[in-house]
């Protein structure tokens, strides 16, 4: 075998993730809350484990993969003990705070630990689609590095150890902010009729020609000058928006995704912004409570 490997979780993730590492040649070690689901791992040739002490005692190095922050910290509390001189690689979806205090936590137990954020659904496991995030202790992902590259395309993004959930979660947004427009989009065309299918196609299409436009669209976020010109202005965005909402509205929809970006724009005309460029309503993104 090319070592040992424990996993804690055997979801839907936790599986496809067992499953990849036994069938590419670790030794891998399994336990569940619920025991019925350690056996098809048991008969296609993974040891089993009867508690999180006896999993963590097993491997060398111990991913955990279970539903939330709550079901780990319960779980690894435990078993500080027994996990010392592993390498525990958490891939189970947290903020970035509760990431870094469960590094927190390890470094004050001597652990050696490394955050995960999971960036593919179970099927994609193992193949190059997949791709998997990592941060907090770099020697931890230098000794799991060649494990970790087996389940997908591995990435490293700092010692702060919030910075894996960080990205998940801004790329999450992106996807479901824009999935309220998808959605928004196909009540419109329901309203003649159109099914909900031939509108996604429609969709498919247009987003595929315009999503690499959001490269240079925000380009000028990190300069910080918004009034240099080149992108469309806070009064033309206006304008676009509102016939969008007029639209919606007149369909019977409504317009619920797009009025929070019509406000932000708005607030902008109204501190004299008109002319900047429209995407400086990031500046506006920020809680100032
Ligand atoms: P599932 O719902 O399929 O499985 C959840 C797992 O967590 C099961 O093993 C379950 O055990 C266990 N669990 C839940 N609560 C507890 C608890 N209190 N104590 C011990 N074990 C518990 O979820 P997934 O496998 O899909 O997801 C696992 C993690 O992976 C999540 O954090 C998820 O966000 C993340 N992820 C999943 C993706 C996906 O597409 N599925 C994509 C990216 C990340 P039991 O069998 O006993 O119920």
């Amino acid at each position: 075998p090319k070592g040992t490997i424990s996993i804690l979780g055997l979801g839907a993730m936790g599986s496809a993730i067992a499953d990849r590492l036994r069938g590419t040649g670790y030794d891998t070690t399994v336990w569940n809350r619920t025991p019925a689901r350690t056996e098809p791992h048991r008969a296609a040739g993974s040891n089993v484990a009867a508690t999180v002490a006896e999993a963590a005692a097993a491997s060398d190095i111990v991913f955990v993969v279970l539903l939330d922050h709550a079901s780990v910290r319960e779980h690894l509390e435990p078993v500080a003990a027994e996990l010392k001189g592993k390498v525990v690689v958490n891939l189970t979806t947290t903020t970035p705070n509760e990431a870094r205090d469960t590094a927190a936590w390890a470094a004050e137990q001597g652990l050696t630990y490394l955050d995960g954020a999971i960036m593919a659904v179970p099927a994609m496991i193992g193949t190059p689609a997949s791709l998997l995030l990592y941060s907090g202790d770099e020697n931890a992902y230098a000794i799991a590095k060649t494990a970790l590259e087996t389940l997908g395309t591995a990435e490293f993004e700092g010692a702060d150890a919030g910075l894996a959930s960080l990205k998940d979660m801004a790329l999450l947004t992106a996807m479901y902010a824009m999935f309220g427009g998808v959605l928004q989009a196909v009540a419109m065309m329901r309203t003649v009729g159109a099914p909900a299918a031939q509108t996604a196609r429609d969709i498919v299409a247009w987003l595929g020609a315009v999503v690499p436009l959001a490269e240079l669209t925000v380009a000028v976020v990190d300069g910080g000058d918004y009034d240099a010109g080149a992108g469309q202005s806070v009064d033309f965005t206006r304008a676009a928006v509102a016939s969008l909402i007029t639209a919606a509205r007149e369909q019977g929809t409504g317009a619920d995704f797009l009025e929070p970006l019509m406000k932000h724009l708005d607030e902008r005309a109204a501190t004299g912004r008109g002319n900047a460029d429209w995407v400086s309503v990031i500046e506006q993104l920020k809680i100032t409570a």
